[in-house]
C-alpha cells in the first residue's frame, strides 16, 4: 500500500498571469491589474511584499520560466535571448484572483519600464509570488516582506522615492490609529500625488524632485520624537544610503532599527550583480 503525503508547498510559486486592466495612477506610475485562474493562491505576507515579475524580452513573446526548487539555476543557464526579463516589484494589492502592481515609468532604458509604458490588456507575464497554500502563512510567517517595527518603537520614519510608493501605501494603510510617524516621499513630477488618509499622529511630506536629493533635505528638517523609533527606507540606492547615514550618524538612531533597501541604482540595470551596501 502506498501512502500519500501532502505535497510540500514552498513559500513562493510561479503563477501565469494575464493583464486585465491598465490605468495611470499619477504622472509616473501605471497600475497593472493581473488575473488568471491561479492568482487566487497569491497572497501578501506584509505591506511591502516583494515579488518577481517575468516579462517577455519582446512584446508578445511567450514568457517561459523554469519551475521547481532549482528554477533559478535553470533560469540563469538559459541563453539570454530565451530568458524572460526578471524584475522585482511590490504587490500593491492582492484580492480574489487579481493582483495589482504599480510600475514606475522611467523611460525606455529599462525593459520593465518600457513594457509598462505600452502594456495593454491580454498580455501575459509570469509572477513569482507568495503562495497562500504555504502553511507557514497561516501561522503568521512573513517571507519577502520586511517592514517590521519593533514592539517598543514609539515613532516611525518612513521614507523613499516613487518606487517605494506601492510599499509605503500599504504600510501607511496598516498603521494603527495611534501611530506616530513621519512619511516622506520624493516623486518625479507634480502629477505624482499621494492621497492617503492617515491617523492624526502621522504627517506626510511629498517632495517633487528638482535635481537634488530633496527627501534627504526634508528628513533633515524633521523633529524626531523622544523614545525608541524605527525607520523604513527604500528607493534609489544612493539616496537610501544617505538617508540611513543621516539617521544613524547624525540622529543617533540604532542601526538595528533602520530597515533599508536600495530598490534600484542609478545607471545600473537590475541585471547587473549587486555590490554590498556601503555603510
Ligand atoms: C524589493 C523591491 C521592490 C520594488 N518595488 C517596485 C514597485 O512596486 N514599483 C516600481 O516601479 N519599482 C519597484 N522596484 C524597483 C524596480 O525593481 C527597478 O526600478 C527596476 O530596475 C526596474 O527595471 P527596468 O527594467 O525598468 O530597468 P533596469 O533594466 O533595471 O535599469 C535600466 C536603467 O534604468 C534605471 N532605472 C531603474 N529604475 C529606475 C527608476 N525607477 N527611475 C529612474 N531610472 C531607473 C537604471 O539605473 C538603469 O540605468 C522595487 C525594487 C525592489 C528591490
Amino acid at each position: 500500500m502506498s501512502v500519500t503525503t501532502d505535497v510540500e508547498v514552498e513559500p513562493y510559486a510561479h503563477f501565469e498571469a494575464e493583464v486585465l486592466a491598465v490605468r495611470s495612477v499619477g504622472a509616473s506610475l501605471v497600475r497593472v491589474t493581473f488575473g488568471g485562474p491561479g492568482l487566487r493562491d497569491v497572497t501578501s505576507s506584509g505591506p511591502d511584499q516583494r515579488i518577481k515579475v517575468f516579462l517577455p524580452r519582446e512584446r508578445g513573446a511567450e514568457v517561459r520560466v523554469p519551475t521547481g526548487p532549482d528554477w533559478y539555476a535553470r533560469y540563469r543557464e538559459l541563453p539570454e535571448h530565451e530568458r524572460a526579463v526578471m524584475r522585482t516589484y511590490t504587490i500593491r494589492s492582492a484580492r480574489d484572483g487579481e493582483v495589482d502592481v504599480d510600475f514606475v515609468r522611467h523611460g525606455d532604458a529599462g525593459p520593465a519600464s518600457r513594457w509598462a509604458g505600452a502594456v495593454v490588456p491580454g498580455e501575459r507575464v509570469v509572477l513569482f509570488a507568495p503562495d497562500a497554500r504555504f502553511p507557514g502563512y497561516r501561522r503568521g510567517a512573513r517571507v519577502g516582506s520586511d517592514y517590521a517595527p519593533p514592539r517598543d518603537a514609539v515613532w516611525q520614519l518612513l521614507a523613499g522615492d516613487e518606487t517605494a510608493l506601492p510599499a509605503l501605501s500599504g504600510i501607511v494603510a496598516a498603521l494603527p490609529v495611534d501611530a506616530v510617524a513621519h512619511v516622506l516621499v520624493e516623486v518625479p513630477a507634480e502629477g505624482d500625488g499621494v492621497d492617503w488618509s492617515v491617523p492624526p499622529g502621522v504627517t506626510v511630506t511629498r517632495v517633487v524632485r528638482d535635481g537634488r536629493s530633496d527627501v534627504l533635505a526634508a528628513v533633515r528638517e524633521v523633529t524626531l520624537p523622544d523614545g525608541p523609533g524605527y525607520a523604513w527606507l527604500a528607493g534609489e540606492a544612493g539616496l537610501v544610503r544617505d538617508l540611513r547615514r543621516h539617521l544613524v550618524r547624525d540622529r543617533g538612531l540604532d542601526r538595528e532599527r533602520v530597515y533599508f533597501c536600495g530598490y534600484w541604482r542609478r545607471g545600473r540595470s537590475e541585471d547587473t550583480p549587486r555590490e554590498p551596501e556601503e555603510d
